[in-house]
């Protein structure tokens, strides 16, 4: 949801929408310039997010890259995620969704101890706000396609307050196959095995544009994608993650494939038996 002219025009949008959850920026999302929230603007946003009963997750602007091995990036990435820690508790916005980002070619393990750094910087400066990284599509240098190597960073930081946010569309095009009741399965196994999947706090619904393992992170209209009907409905049957926030992150091309989606996912819903 935009937060043009107010952070409350997220809230507002959402309630208009019928929605009863939704994500935002609370940062300027094209600049690495600090956003400073006017109080008038924040205990408005409080008034209609308690009012209309909806959850509310941020998301951390593209431009971050909390792996980065080159230092003024790796930098500026972690004054970024105390910026947004910062609004996100003026706000009383619970969960952060953090882009882990790109080792930019160094290896692996260099990206993982950034990215632990960074949180550490951006956990001391909020005491309520929990930072759920998000998986990536896996494409070259990228940190966080595996299940393992978020688990790592989360274990490695040692805080309640990490979790992690499951994209379908990029669990897909990382290789885990979410087409089928059995193969819903193993992946969900093995994210209990991993991260576990008490720490797992939000789903961005999505569909795939390429198929199983492409490392493409294209986002594509719900059941017409690689993953298909078949699988989201495989996912709801399967129900680890029902207890976790939903949010569309689907492409609005024309007028009206918002709601398009968002009916698809009621009707998929109610199909595996479900309330929406
Ligand atoms: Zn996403």
């Amino acid at each position: 949801m935009s937060i043009a002219g107010s952070v409350a025009n997220a809230p507002r949008s959402a309630i208009a929408s019928g929605y009863n959850a939704f994500q935002m920026f609370v940062t300027s999302s094209r600049s690495w310039k600090h956003s400073e929230i006017r109080a008038a603007d924040s205990n408005e946003f409080r008034r209609l997010v308690s009012g209309g009963g909806l959850a509310a997750y941020a998301h951390i602007p593209y431009l971050c890259n909390p792996s980065s091995t080159n230092k003024e990036m790796h930098g500026k990435s972690v004054h970024m995620l105390v910026d947004n820690m910062r609004n996100c508790e003026q706000l009383g916005v619970q969960y952060l969704v953090v882009h882990i980002g790109s080792h930019l070619g160094k290896g692996l393990k260099y990206g993982i101890a950034n990215t632990s750094k960074a949180l550490e910087s951006g956990l001391a400066s909020s005491g309520k706000v929990m930072v759920l990284l998000e998986n990536t599509a896996g494409y070259t240098n990228s940190v966080g396609s595996k299940f393992d190597e978020i688990a790592e960073i989360i274990d490695g930081v040692g805080s309640k307050r990490v979790g992690m946010c499951l994209d379908t569309c990029h669990t897909f095009a990382a290789g885990y196959d979410l087409r089928t009741d059995s193969s819903v399965a193993g992946v969900m196994d093995e994210l209990d095995s991993t991260v576990g999947l008490g720490k797992v706090k939000l789903v961005h619904l999505n569909d795939a544009k390429y198929g199983l393992g492409s490392h493409l992170d294209r986002h594509w209209h719900l059941g017409k994608g690689y993953i298909g009907r078949g699988g989201f409905l495989a996912l709801f049957r399967n129900g680890a993650l029902n207890r976790c926030g939903f949010i569309m992150e689907t492409p609005v091309i024309s007028a009206g494939d918002e709601k398009m989606n968002y009916d698809f996912a009621s009707s998929v819903i109610r199909e595996a038996g479900l309330e929406v």
